[in-house]
C-alpha cells in the first residue's frame, strides 16, 4: 500500500514546493484561457494570447495538425513549468477530444491533482464527467474552477448540486459570487475574508482587494449594493449551513473539491485559484512500482514514461518522451538506467517546457516533467532509474474497442507501412496487430476519429496513401499465463492469433462467445482487456 498523504515523510523543500496537474474540462468550459492566464500570473510569459499564438503557428506545421484544428481539437504544448511565489507548478495537458481518452488516461497517470473547470451556465458536462471517473480511478485531488461567472449562468446552489449529485463528491465554496451575469461584482474569498472585485474594464489587471473582517464587517456595505448584500449575505449563511467546511485531508484524499468562482478570460478568480493548488494541491506524491513504490524524497532519480510524441518536427525523425519524475534530483547529462533494455542511456538533451517554449533542462526534481529527445528507445510505460531494476505500473494500455484492416495504397510499400505502423503504436496512438495467418496489418483504436488521424498522418509524415478496411474482428484480448500453455492456446486457435508490436500474442475475435470458450477450456491463462505497459 503507499502511505497516506498524512503519514507521509516531510519532503526536501524543492520538491515539497512543486504542484504537478493537469486540467480536465469540457471544450469551451475555458481550459486554454485559464491555462493563458496561469502562465501570466506565472510569469512565464508577458501577453496573454501567446499559448494560443504559439499553439496556432505550431499547428500549421503539419496537416494532421490542421485537421485537429479544423474539427476544434487541441493538441498543443504536453507539459509546461511555470512559478507562483515560491512553488513551482508543472501543468501537464490533457488531449481534449474523448477519443483520445487513453492518452488522456495516461497522461492522469503522471500529475498529482486536477483542477476541474466547468462553465457556469452549463455545470457538469458529458467530457468533464467522463475525466473525473478517470481521476476517481486514482483518488486524485481535484480543485473545482466554475468560470464564466461574467455571463448569465446557474444558480450558485444548483452548481455545487449538480457537481455533488453527478460525481458523487462533496463541495465545498472557497469563494462566493456577488451578482452574476451583467451584475457580477467579484467574488468573496471565504477562505480569507477578502473581497475581490472584479475589472471590466482591464481583462488582465488584477482584481481589487478588499481586506473584509468578517460578513458583518460594515466595509461590505461600501462595495456591495444593498440589494446585492442582502441576497449575498443569505445565500452564504445558507452555504455555512448546508455545506461541508474545507478539510484538507479530505481533498488530498480526493473526496472533497473545494470550488472556485471566476471569470478566465477577464482574470479573475485566477490568483486565488493558483493560491488553492498551492495551499490544497498535493506535494509530489509516491508512485507505485514493481517491486516495491517509489517515493519522491528518494535521492536516486527514478522516471517513468507516459507519453511519446513523435515528428513534432517533421523535418526530423526525432521523438519525445515524456517523463515524470518520481524521485531524486536529476541533473542534465546524467546517465541512467532504461530498465526495460537494462541499457545505460546518457540523458544530455533534456527539455523542460517552460511557458510556451523549449528549454534546456539542467535539472530537475521529483514532481518535474522532463522530454527526452530519442530515437525510439523510449516507450510508454518505460522507467529510468539510477541502476536500480525498479518498474512503474499502473500505465495500461487498453484493448482498442475498434478494429480494422489496413493496406498501403501502393502494394510494394507494405514495408513502409509496417515501419510507420510501428512508430504510432510505440507512440501510443494505436494498437497494430500482425495476425499470425495471412498478411497486413489490423489496426485497434478506442475512438473511430483515430483512424481518420491515423491515415492522415500516414500520409503527412511518410508519404503512404492507405486504406482502411472492415475486419473480421472486433474484439483484442491480450493472452496472459505460463508460456506452454499460451503455446498450446496459439496452436490450437491459429486463425485468431496475431502478435503486438512487441511481439505479444494477442487473441482476436468477433464473438464474446469464443472469449468465454478459451477462458473455459484454459483455466490458467488470462485474457487481458489491458495490458501494463513494459
Ligand atoms: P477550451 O476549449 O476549454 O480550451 O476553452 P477556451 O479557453 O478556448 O474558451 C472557449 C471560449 O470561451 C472562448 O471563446 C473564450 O474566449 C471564452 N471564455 C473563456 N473564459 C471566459 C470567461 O470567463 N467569460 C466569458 N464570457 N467567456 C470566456
Amino acid at each position: 500500500m503507499l502511505d497516506t498523504a498524512s503519514n507521509r515523510p516531510e519532503l526536501p523543500p524543492e520538491i515539497a514546493r512543486r504542484r504537478t496537474f493537469a486540467i480536465i474540462s469540457h471544450p469551451d468550459a475555458g481550459k486554454t484561457t485559464l491555462t493563458e492566464k496561469f502562465l501570466l500570473y506565472g510569469g512565464a510569459i508577458q501577453m496573454a494570447g501567446q499559448v494560443r499564438a504559439k499553439g496556432e503557428a505550431r499547428r500549421t506545421r503539419s496537416d494532421f495538425m490542421k485537421m485537429e484544428q479544423d474539427r476544434g481539437i487541441s493538441v498543443s504544448a504536453s507539459a509546461m513549468s511555470f512559478d507562483f511565489g515560491k512553488y513551482r507548478f508543472n501543468l501537464v495537458d490533457t488531449p481534449g477530444h474523448s477519443d483520445f481518452s487513453e492518452d488522456t488516461y495516461r497522461t492522469l497517470t503522471a500529475v498529482d491533482a486536477a483542477v476541474m473547470v466547468i462553465d457556469g451556465a452549463k455545470g457538469v458536462e458529458s467530457q468533464t464527467q467522463k475525466l473525473f471517473e478517470v481521476c476517481r480511478l486514482r483518488d486524485l485531488p481535484i480543485l473545482t474552477f466554475c468560470n464564466k461567472m461574467d455571463r448569465e449562468s446557474r444558480d450558485t446552489f444548483d452548481i455545487i448540486d449538480e457537481i455533488q449529485e453527478n460525481l458523487a463528491i462533496d463541495v465545498t465554496p472557497a469563494s462566493w459570487p456577488i451578482g452574476m451575469g451583467r451584475d457580477f461584482l467579484g467574488c468573496y474569498d471565504l477562505l480569507n475574508d477578502r473581497l475581490e472585485l472584479m475589472d471590466r474594464a482591464d481583462r488582465n489587471v488584477v482584481a481589487e482587494t478588499v481586506e473584509i473582517n468578517g460578513l458583518d464587517d460594515p466595509k461590505l456595505a461600501q462595495h456591495v449594493p444593498a440589494h446585492m448584500l442582502e441576497k449575498f449575505l443569505e445565500e452564504v449563511e445558507m452555504a455555512r449551513e448546508l455545506l461541508p467546511t474545507l478539510d484538507p485531508q479530505s481533498v488530498l484524499e480526493g473526496h472533497m473539491t473545494p470550488i472556485w468562482f471566476g471569470s478566465a478570460i477577464n482574470s479573475f478568480g485566477v490568483q486565488e485559484l493558483m493560491q488553492g493548488i498551492a495551499d490544497y494541491g498535493p506535494e509530489p506524491q509516491p508512485q507505485q512500482a514493481s517491486p516495491r513504490a517509489i517515493a519522491p524524497e528518494e535521492t536516486k532519480v527514478a522516471g517513468f514514461v507516459f507519453k511519446v510524441q513523435a515528428n513534432m518536427d517533421p523535418k526530423h525523425r526525432d521523438r519525445v518522451a515524456f517523463m515524470r519524475l518520481a524521485s531524486g534530483h536529476f541533473k542534465r547529462g546524467m546517465k541512467l538506467t532504461h530498465v526495460r533494455s537494462k541499457k545505460p542511456m546518457a540523458v544530455s538533451n533534456p527539455v523542460l517546457f517552460l511557458a510556451s517554449d523549449r528549454e534546456l533542462a539542467e535539472e530537475a526534481w521529483a514532481g518535474d516533467i522532463i522530454g527526452i529527445p530519442n530515437h525510439g528507445q523510449l516507450r510508454i510505460g518505460d522507467t529510468l532509474t539510477e541502476g536500480e531494476m525498479i518498474r512503474a505500473t499502473g500505465i495500461p494500455s487498453f484493448a482498442p474497442e475498434l478494429l480494422q484492416g489496413v493496406r498501403a495504397g501502393d502494394p510494394m510499400k507494405a514495408k513502409h507501412l509496417e515501419k510507420a505502423l510501428m512508430q504510432f503504436a510505440e507512440e501510443g496512438a494505436a494498437k497494430v496487430f500482425k495476425p499470425n495467418i495471412g498478411s497486413g496489418f489490423i489496426v485497434g483504436v478506442v475512438g473511430a476519429l483515430q483512424f481518420e488521424v491515423l491515415a492522415s498522418r500516414i500520409e503527412q509524415e511518410y508519404g503512404l496513401p492507405v486504406r482502411f478496411e472492415a475486419s473480421q474482428f472486433t474484439s483484442a484480448r491480450w493472452i496472459i499465463g505460463a508460456k506452454d500453455e499460451v503455446e498450446k492456446l496459439v496452436n490450437a486457435n491459429k486463425q485468431h492469433i496475431a502478435h503486438d508490436n512487441d511481439g505479444d500474442p494477442v487473441f482476436l475475435t468477433r464473438l464474446q462467445w469464443d472469449i468465454d470458450r478459451v477462458e473455459r477450456d484454459y483455466p490458467a491463462l488470462k485474457l487481458s482487456a489491458t495490458k501494463e505497459m513494459m
